[in-house]
């Protein structure tokens, strides 16, 4: 018996990949995906991360044992086969295994709370519910396999331009841009809220001197409204860097993005097919820049609502506007008044920032800013959004002690993953998602 380790260094068992039609013997491990019993002859479609495997029981020709355990098995058990590999074109993978001996390693309790071989998928909350279960489709495993890929890239793309990757507090005493949105928390005497977002941290750290920094970690939102965009936990990729502008920012943003996509094309096609998702495309270097007073203009005349200058682009708007331009493009020049205060106007015209956002035509990806770095012109920007900055203390201290200009953005992990993949909806993209009806699992 030849074992190929599915990695290695674990437990010596073949991956069902492995195993090619000039494979001689095989002991495969995995999950019962499909049982067909024709009388003489039975069939299991045994599954693994790797792929599926049909193995055919001629029941006069193994061993009367292997007929009895295939007798009592149950669908999404684990077992053991070792047998004997025959190419056989009709096969998936063009082989099958016939099996001399098969093992039960772990029942499975029948009913399933989901068909893991159904080709029809259930309800979204059906299978939230039963995540674990719901991950055992080749599809859905392809998306997390996909979204590890995206992460690993976007790691070794900051590494290679020397970024140091920081870990900042999730429970925090303030709100970074204002009270709402944020979810109070008891801490212990304190009233304290789950962080929004790592900005004002990652700030401290280019006062500190680290010159380019990046976080990958959760963003906390109460966000009350059930979008398919929208999570009360996400994924945010953020950088900051230093003696850095918008524009800088913006290109590592959009050479970013492209790195992802690029490696997944390279690295992951079977899990791009499992998803059978075809409009899979590498997006074309060169985003383009869209002014945020043109996107108005594109927008009004085919929105019911109305909409002008100075109003936060509502999602019809997004999707009118994404209609227009068919690729990522980047929205420029935001009115000061609905960026945050941390945002830099022109220096010329005060009442327009150095802000973008990055847009996939179906949702914002991104947003980012050259930052203010002025202690006192940030100081008259936190009063202009009516608050106070003589809350803002921790926060306003570095800018007194030799701050350098910088910039940088906040990119939505699970939006990307999502536009990249043509999901329908955000959960998709999220291995337990949490929205305002769902805590559980
Ligand atoms: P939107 O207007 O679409 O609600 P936002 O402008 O409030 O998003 P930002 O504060 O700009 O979001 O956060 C930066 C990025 O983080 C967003 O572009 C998005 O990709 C991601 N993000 C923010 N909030 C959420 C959320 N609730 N769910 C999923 N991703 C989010
Ligand atoms: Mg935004």
């Amino acid at each position: 018996m030849v074992y190929v380790p599915i990695v290695p260094g674990f437990i010596m068992r073949t991956s069902i990949a492995s195993v090619t039609p000039d494979t001689p013997t095989a002991a495969v491990t995995g999950w019962v995906h499909e049982i067909r019993d024709l009388g003489g002859l039975a069939f299991i479609l045994l599954r693994d991360r790797t792929g599926i495997l049909q193995v055919t029981i001629p029941k006069k020709k193994v061993p009367e044992a292997v007929v009895e355990t295939v007798r009592s098995l149950s669908k999404e058990s684990v077992i053991t086969v070792e047998g004997t590999v025959k190419a056989i074109e009709k096969a998936p993978g063009g082989r099958e295994l016939v099996p001399e001996r098969i093992t039960l390693v772990s029942a499975s309790e029948s009913p399933l709370p989901l068909d893991v071989a159904e080709k029809v998928q259930a309800e979204l909350d059906t299978r939230l519910d039963a995540r674990f279960l719901d991950a055992r489709r080749p599809r859905v495993a392809a998306i997390f396999q996909i979204r590890s890929r995206v992460q690993r890239t976007v790691h070794e793309f900051l590494y290679e331009r020397e970024f140091i990757n920081i870990t900042t507090p999730k429970i925090v005493a303030a709100a970074t841009e204002g009270g709402t949105e944020l979810f109070p928390i008891a801490y212990f005497e304190k009233e304290a809220f789950l962080n929004q977002s790592p900005q004002l941290y990652k700030q401290m750290m280019i006062a500190a001197g680290f010159d380019r920094v990046f976080e990958i970690g959760p963003i906390f939102r109460a966000e009350e409204h059930n979008t398919t965009k929208h999570l009360n936990e996400a994924t945010s990729i953020d950088v900051e860097v230093s003696f850095a502008g918008h524009e800088e920012v913006m290109q590592l943003l959009e050479d970013l993005v492209i790195a992802c996509y690029r490696d997944v094309e390279r690295d992951c096609p079977t899990q791009i097919a499992a998803i059978e998702y075809e409009a899979f495309a590498v997006p074309k270097p060169g985003f383009k820049r869209l002014q945020y007073k043109d996107a108005i203009d594109i927008a009004a005349p085919k929105l019911d609502e109305p909409i002008a200058y100075g109003d936060d682009l509502s999602t019809a708007a997004e999707r009118a506007i994404g209609e227009e331009m068919g690729e990522h493009y980047f929205i420029v020049d935001w009115p000061t008044e609905i960026k945050p205060y941390y945002a830099m106007p022109y220096e010329d015209n005060p009442a327009v920032s150095k802000a973008f956002d990055l847009m996939h035509p179906r949702m914002e990806l991104s947003s980012g800013a050259e930052r203010v770095h002025q202690h006192d012109l940030l100081r008259r920007q936190i009063a202009a959004k009516g608050l106070n900055p003589d809350n803002f203390g921790f926060y306003l201290s570095p800018f007194r002690y030799g701050m350098p200009p910088h910039a940088g953005w906040g990119l939505g992990a699970e939006r990307l993953v999502t536009t990249m993949l043509g999901l329908q909806n955000i959960r998709e993209a999220v291995l337990f998602p949490r929205d305002r009806h769902r805590l559980v699992p």
